[in-house]
């Protein structure tokens, strides 16, 4: 089984500077057809695109709004249709909030969740199944520091609990799924340099949260993009169930 003959499904890939095209684009790179699912339907096309003509792979970009059942239903007939089956999902779609909890409304702390946590549980659900019956997988989950370290970043508590539920999602999924060849892992990124916080953290913000960093500067992408692409490796079938920091040491436990 090689996974020349898979398709890694990446969510939010659209994203120019983001971590999902990143991790796209390596993961072509390491031979992997690409699905690129977008609330963006025309920066995932270009995702796909970017991806087909660099790496010489197959690759599909397609609308999708994570958190509509019938949204990634639809999405997924198309890649189900156009491309190999899927071998690896990586949940990247993800929002962040910075207001303060007392701030907070019903309808923040739900958006954050809808995205973050039922987006993945969507897509993770209609896929996971598949995998079963192929008795292979690859899941990787984008959490976060703010969810190990109780925020301090840049998101709030909304975002902290939400990239934490999806640790708990991850771990209790690799042990129901591990017997059937699949893998499910998390990483947890400190500050990455994408455009996720539109801007909002500059000045003396960002310069506190880097005095926080040991190496001194933001992570790129592709620090992200390398690890994930390692966890779906077919040979990386021993490590499930794991989170792997990538924070420049803003947090070490
Ligand atoms: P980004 O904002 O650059 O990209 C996110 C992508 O997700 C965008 O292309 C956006 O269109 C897409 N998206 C948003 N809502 C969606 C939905 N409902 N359905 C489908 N797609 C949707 O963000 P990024 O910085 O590349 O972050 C990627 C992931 O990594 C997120 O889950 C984020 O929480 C996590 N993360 C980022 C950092 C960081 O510092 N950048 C740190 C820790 C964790």
């Amino acid at each position: 089984m090689s996974h020349t003959d898979k398709t890694a499904v990446v969510t939010g890939g659209g994203s120019t500077r983001g971590i999902g095209r990143a991790t796209a684009h390596a993961l072509a790179a390491d031979g992997w057809n690409i699905a690129v699912l977008d609330l963006d339907e025309a920066s995932a096309k270009d995702a796909a695109h970017e991806i087909a003509e660099r790496a010489g792979v197959e690759a599909v970009g397609v609308a999708c709004d994570v958190t509509d059942e019938a949204s990634v239903q639809a999405a997924l007939t198309v890649v189900d249709g156009a491309l190999p089956p899927v071998g690896a999902l990586v949940n990247n779609a993800g929002i962040t909030s910075p207001v303060p909890f007392v701030e907070v409304s019903g309808q923040d702390w739900d958006r954050v969740f809808a995205v973050n946590v039922r987006g993945a549980y969507n897509v993770t659900r209609a896929l996971v199944p598949g995998m079963v019956e192929r008795g292979f997988g690859r899941v990787v989950f984008l959490s976060s520091v703010s969810a190990e370290r109780g925020g301090g970043v840049f998101g709030g508590v909304a975002y902290s609990a939400a990239k934490a539920a999806q640790l708990g999602f991850a771990r209790a999924l690799a042990r129901e799924v591990g017997p059937h060849g699949i893998t499910v892992n998390s990483v947890a990124p400190g500050l990455i340099d994408t455009d996720i916080t539109a801007g909002k953290l500059t000045g003396e913000r960002e310069a506190a949260v880097l005095a926080g960093v040991p190496v001194g500067h933001k992570g790129r992408t592709r620090d992200v993009a390398d690890l994930i692409t390692y966890l779906c490796r077919e040979e990386t079938s021993y490590v499930t169930g794991a989170t792997y920091d990538v924070n420049g040491g803003s947090h070490i436990h």
